[in-house]
């Protein structure tokens, strides 16, 4: 790779550093993603009843998540699946946000539902399939909500950093990037965790980037183990599946972790959360 290596990402010249040190903190709600302390999104891929979404709030909170993840509009690889709660959802989310104190991030899948779905939480999540849905992009901007991008399973670095420009561009600087694998000739695991994705786009650029080892591996007894490399790689952060009965989840149950393994993979992540700043500190004097 030649001099101009940073080219390929020309399109999005409001999200890459300035300095060496330049960082985004964005804050959803009263938790701050970005700086110095790891944070850790955990709950079930679907939001399904009330007593599954309080019992998985109370269990991650107490394990140490600070934000609560929850679909109630699902974009499934079939749409004779079950599309989510909808709005019943979104107010169940917002309900055990308030009774555990976690943040609540939920996606938002079309344009004119945005504004609702801010009502309800604190981030919205802009899931794979709608990366480059540029409209949605807007509508989600404009809420003023932290956005949480996730990258497009054919999407390059530089294309996810073009659709955070975009949502930059309409007035909204407050954005998370998340790895979550992508789309290879691998059928091993269900996407290929990109590890390098997220090195490179802590080393050029300022927004979070956390990554979702749930989604890219498939199965939940590698989720762990690839959690402990993006914390290694130097992500700021996580975002999980966990669900109280995985095997009768309504959506992602085979990649989701049970109360117990969640418990032991935030216990276990602890030292290496501890190392990450040293992690940053070197990537910084290298650039
Ligand atoms: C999800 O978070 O449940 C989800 C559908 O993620 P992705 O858009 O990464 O597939
Ligand atoms: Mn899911």
């Amino acid at each position: 790779m030649g001099g101009n290596w940073k080219d390929q990402f020309a399109d999005a010249p409001d999200v890459l550093k300035r300095t060496p040190e330049d960082r985004s903190v964005v804050w959803a709600g009263a938790v701050p993603i970005g700086g110095d302390a790891f944070v850790t999104m955990a709950g079930p891929c679907s939001v399904e009843t009330e007593h599954q979404l309080m019992e998985t709030a109370v269990r991650v909170a107490a394990a140490g998540a600070r934000v609560l993840r929850g679909g109630a509009f699902k974009p499934r690889t079939s749409p004779y699946a079950f599309q989510g709660l909808g709005l019943e959802g979104l107010k169940l989310l917002a309900r055990a946000g308030e009774a555990t104190g976690l943040a609540v991030v939920t996606e938002v899948m079309s344009a004119a539902d945005a504004p609702m779905v801010a009502e309800y939480a604190d981030i919205l999540q802009i899931g794979s399939r709608s990366m480059e849905n540029y409209a949605l992009l807007e509508a989600a901007a404009k809420t003023g909500r932290p956005i949480l991008l996730k990258r497009g399973m054919v999407a390059t670095v530089a294309d996810l950093l073009r659709s955070a420009q975009c949502i930059v561009s309409h007035g909204n600087p407050n954005v998370i990037l998340c790895e979550r694998g992508i789309r290879t000739f691998e059928t091993a695991t269900r996407n290929t965790f990109d590890i390098g994705a997220i090195v490179v786009l802590k080393e050029i650029c300022r927004l979070p980037v956390i990554a979702d080892p749930s989604h890219a591996a498939g199965r939940r007894s590698l989720v762990p183990v690839l959690a402990r490399s993006a914390v290694a790689a130097g992500a700021d952060g996580l975002i999980v599946e966990v669900h109280p009965d995985p095997d009768h989840a309504w959506s992602d149950g085979e990649q989701s972790l049970t109360f117990t393994e969640f418990g032991t993979m935030m216990a276990d992540l602890a030292p290496w959360c501890e190392l990450r700043s040293c992690c940053e500190y070197a990537l910084e004097t290298v650039a």
